[in-house]
């Protein structure tokens, strides 16, 4: 089988290559490159240049300010920005929430809430697990009760990623507790800014604040900011714009860390360290052999749900093994570099004046090691990617 791009595609990535050439701005991609300090402006300043070319949410309709670009050509589009080292926009926003405000949402939310979304004048969390419900997300227990135009909501959710510099949250919370756990959970909008919210840091092992928690006492939210039906909140939770679905193997951000290593091995070997040993370049080639696997593996569903054909357990394949992979490369990554790493992310060092000891490039291998142990967690655990796969494909 030989799956390559068709003249047609091969002139679109070069159209992409060369407005990334120009457009992206070398600082950014500079810290990117080495996985250091990217914050919320770099990501609002790229992701309004990316909406003023028309690009910034290619999987939307064209009418919400989409592209209309197939799945293949928004594959393209990822592993080219990845390669120009351009940083990902917010997934909460493009991903989620703006997807479920396209199918769920009145004309009233559609005009609020999307256009700002696009030009990164409003950035979301996403407020779904709670202490007592992760994987089993249905579980959850933070209560929203109707109060004429308002509902009351009170509870306690975590793991929130990004709590503190998002504007709102889209949340799950439980509108009636006496029907199947699912058949009683709503989706609301909820402003954070709102009196009755508390948000405190959680750490993660790098130093960094990744996640948070989020209390909600008393907090009261419009009902027009309820997106779908009352009760029908797990419907508009589990569903993404269709074939969204299938863009969770990670193919860009593997392929950019593969890169990244090459680059790294080349340059300790430059500098006179024996990196290039006979393991290494093993376990080089075998990593480069699981990436043209997903590649292609990938590229073939993307392809059939191009032309139409149904999706079943493919995107829990792809995620399983696109996070596993991105873990694998972290590995490579700090066996090349273990000896100039830092345990902690120096950006997130409290006397901010911890100053790296090695080459660029290996001082954030550790931070981003850690932060991609979460890959094979968040949004729906390896092990929970297995259990659908076994009852799905293989019908145990
Ligand atoms: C980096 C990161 C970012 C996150 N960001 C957010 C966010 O922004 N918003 C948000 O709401 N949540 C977020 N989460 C939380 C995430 O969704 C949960 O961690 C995840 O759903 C797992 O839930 P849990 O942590 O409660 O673990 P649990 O569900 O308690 O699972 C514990 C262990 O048991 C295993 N397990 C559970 N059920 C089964 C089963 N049926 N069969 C086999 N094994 C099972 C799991 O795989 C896991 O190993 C984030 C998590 C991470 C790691």
């Amino acid at each position: 089988m030989r799956i390559s791009l068709s003249d047609q595609q091969a002139q679109f990535r070069d159209d992409i290559r060369s407005f990334l050439a120009t457009e992206l701005p070398t600082d950014i991609a500079g810290k990117v490159r080495l996985n250091r300090g990217v914050g919320k402006e770099d990501v609002a300043r790229w992701t309004k240049i990316l909406n003023h070319r028309g690009w910034a949410a290619p999987g939307w309709p064209e009418e919400h300010g989409g592209t209309g670009w197939s799945l293949i050509q928004r594959h393209v589009f990822d592993v080219e920005c990845r390669r120009a080292q351009a940083p990902v926009l917010s997934g909460f926003g493009f991903n989620m929430v703006g997807p479920a405000i396209i199918k769920y949402g009145s004309e009233a939310q559609r005009k609020r809430f999307l256009p700002r979304i696009l030009n990164a004048d409003l950035w979301w969390c996403q407020g779904y697990s709670e202490p007592e419900a992760g994987s089993d997300l249905a579980a959850l227990l933070t209560t929203a009760v109707r109060s004429g135009d308002d509902y009351i909501v009170n509870g306690q959710k975590i793991w929130t990623s990004g709590a503190e510099f998002a504007d709102w949250m889209f949340c799950l919370v439980r509108t009636d507790g006496k029907v199947q756990k699912q058949k009683g959970i709503s989706f609301l909008l909820i402003d954070l800014t709102s009196p009755g919210i508390t948000i405190e840091p959680l750490y993660a092992f790098n130093g960094k604040r990744l996640w948070n928690q989020v209390f909600l006492d008393d907090v009261r939210v419009p009902v027009v900011n309820r997106l779908g039906e009352e009760n029908r909140g797990w419907t508009v939770a589990k569903s993404l714009l269709g074939d969204e679905r299938l863009m969770v193997s990670r193919v860009a951000e593997n392929k950019r860390m593969f890169g990244l290593i090459r680059e790294v091995l080349g340059a300790e070997t430059a500098n006179g360290v024996d990196v290039e040993t006979q393991a290494i370049r093993g376990k080089l080639a075998e990593l480069e052999i699981r990436l043209c696997a997903l590649e292609m593996t990938s590229l073939r569903l993307l392809s059939a749900a191009d032309g139409g054909g149904p999706i079943g357990a493919e995107p829990s394949m792809l995620k399983l093994k696109g996070s596993e992979l991105v873990q694998a490369m972290d590995e490579l990554l700090f066996e090349a570099v273990g000896h100039w790493v830092l345990p902690l992310d120096v950006t997130a060092a409290a006397d901010g004046n911890r100053a790296a000891v090695g080459p660029d490039y290996a001082e954030f291998v550790a931070s981003g090691s850690y932060h991609h142990r979460g890959y094979t967690i968040a949004g729906g655990s390896s092990e929970v990617q297995h259990n659908i796969i076994a009852k799905q494909v293989l019908g145990l």
